[in-house]
């Protein structure tokens, strides 16, 4: 499944650049070109991995990144820096950006620098708007207030959040549930645990497409 990476870039010629690298490498990728904006997408989606520019019009990256670590946003934050921004980096980093690029930068070196992000956070925790989940320590709250999932509920969620919006049929949530002990979880089950799993996240963000499966739905 394709990584799904936000780039929050003002200057419309390297994000357009940005964007498209990004598209042919596989990503998927949404663009803001300012805080804000940027802010309202985040809350909106689930991703992967943002790749940040520092000085934004209407704010600094810096301070997007304090204020997203500190609502519980885990993903990898790589700040793209221009050279005279020194100070800037360890702002950045002791805000809890995860690395840097200084601009300008080589293209092969700022895709090895996301791929490393993107193995080093792999899996570990995915945020749709108010709800964070952390599929290594198996936690997850919505609206800061702990949920508590099974296992099964679990499973069922990560293949959800990182399905990028696509359908998801009956039989690949079965085979995603199906047990380390090689028990197979039945048609009937997986119905229960959907709506288990609804009732504690809100019913709105699985939809029902009739006669094929689910779907996720990303919410504020
Ligand atoms: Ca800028």
């Amino acid at each position: 499944m394709e990584a799904a990476i936000l780039l929050v870039e003002d200057d419309g010629a390297l994000r357009e650049g940005l964007c498209e690298l990004l598209a042919r490498e596989g990503y998927q990728v949404q663009s803001a070109a300012c805080a804000q904006e940027a802010d309202a997408l985040a809350r909106a989606n689930a991703f992967d991995l943002c790749l940040m520019d520092v000085g934004l019009p209407d704010g600094d990256g810096v301070s997007l990144c304090r204020r997203w670590r500190a609502q519980g946003r885990h993903f990898p934050i790589l700040f793209l820096t221009a050279l005279d921004e020194e100070i800037h980096v360890v702002r950045a980093l002791d805000a809890g950006g995860s690395d840097y690029v200084a601009k300008p930068f080589r293209t092969m070196e700022l895709l090895s620098r996301i791929r490393a992000q993107l193995r080093t956070h792999k899996g570990a925790q995915a945020a749709s708007g108010a709800l964070c989940v952390d599929f290594e320590r198996l936690t997850a709250s919505l609206g800061g207030e702990s949920l508590f999932l099974t296992p099964t509920e679990f499973k069922l969620l990560s293949a959800l959040m990182r399905s990028g919006g696509r359908v998801l049929t009956r039989a690949i949530l079965l085979e995603a549930l199906w047990d380390e002990g090689g028990r197979f979880v039945d048609d009937n089950t997986l119905s229960v645990h959907i709506s288990r799993l609804r009732e504690k996240i809100g019913a709105a963000r699985i939809e029902t497409v009739r006669g094929a499966g689910y779907r996720w739905v990303n919410l504020p």
